[in-house]
């Protein structure tokens, strides 16, 4: 599937807060949106940020959560209509999806410094589910799923590297983590209290109930 491969921080400034999507860069000052915290574009700076239509309002908070989760319209978009399918309200169904992507997993897990960077490992093979290698970023886990690095993995660099920091990491209480094992379990959906992204969901639902 599809991703965004434009400047990362410039969607940062678009949506007027940080996103953090850059991993630990995020938490110092070389963040470009703590020195630039304006709009991008040639007029972004100096310029009062426009009063938005309700409209406007709504599109900015789906395109927030997008960029959050690094998906792009088509996909984003049927993760709304499953969302709508399901039982219960929907923009909590639509974050609960979202959460269970196989990339946000692994970031919540610890392993990767930023969902990018966790989508990256899961392209390149590193996870398995179950036992079975998935390289597959969108891949929805259930209650019960067990995700754990490949055993000819842990001996790359990478994966080295993001395992001595592990036992630091706090994970959330609707997953399990094994440091020693380099493995994962996925408990339960997390609740929307459990999904700290700062996004109303129903203006989400709102824009796309048009
Ligand atoms: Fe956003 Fe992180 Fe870039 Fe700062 S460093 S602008 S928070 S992605």
């Amino acid at each position: 599937m599809a991703r965004y491969t434009g400047p990362v921080c410039r969607q940062c400034r678009r949506e007027g807060g940080k996103l953090y999507l850059k991993g630990d860069k995020c938490y110092t000052d070389k963040c470009p949106f703590s020195r630039r915290g304006y709009a991008p574009g040639q007029h972004g700076q100096g310029q009062a940020r426009k009063k938005l239509s309700e409209y406007g309002i709504q599109l900015r908070e789906k395109q927030k959560a997008r960029r959050i989760y690094g998906i792009l319209e088509k996909q984003f978009r049927s993760y709304f209509e499953k969302a709508d399918r399901q039982k219960g309200i929907t923009g909590e169904n639509l974050l609960v999806l979202l959460e269970r992507r196989l990339d946000n997993v692994v970031f919540r897990l610890g392993f990767g410094a930023s969902r990018t960077q966790a989508r990256q490992l899961v392209r390149h093979g590193h996870f398995t589910v179950n036992g079975h290698r998935v390289d597959i970023p969108s891949y929805l886990v259930k209650p019960g799923d067990v995700i754990q690095v490949k055993e000819k993995s842990k001996e790359s660099p990478i994966i080295k590297e993001m395992a001595e920091g592990l036992a630091t990491k706090t994970v959330p209480a609707w997953l399990e983590m094994s440091p020693q094992e380099l493995s994962g379990k996925v408990l339960r959906y997390p609740t929307r209290e459990e999904i700290d992204i700062p996004i109303q969901e129903h203006l989400i639902v709102e824009l796309y109930s048009r």
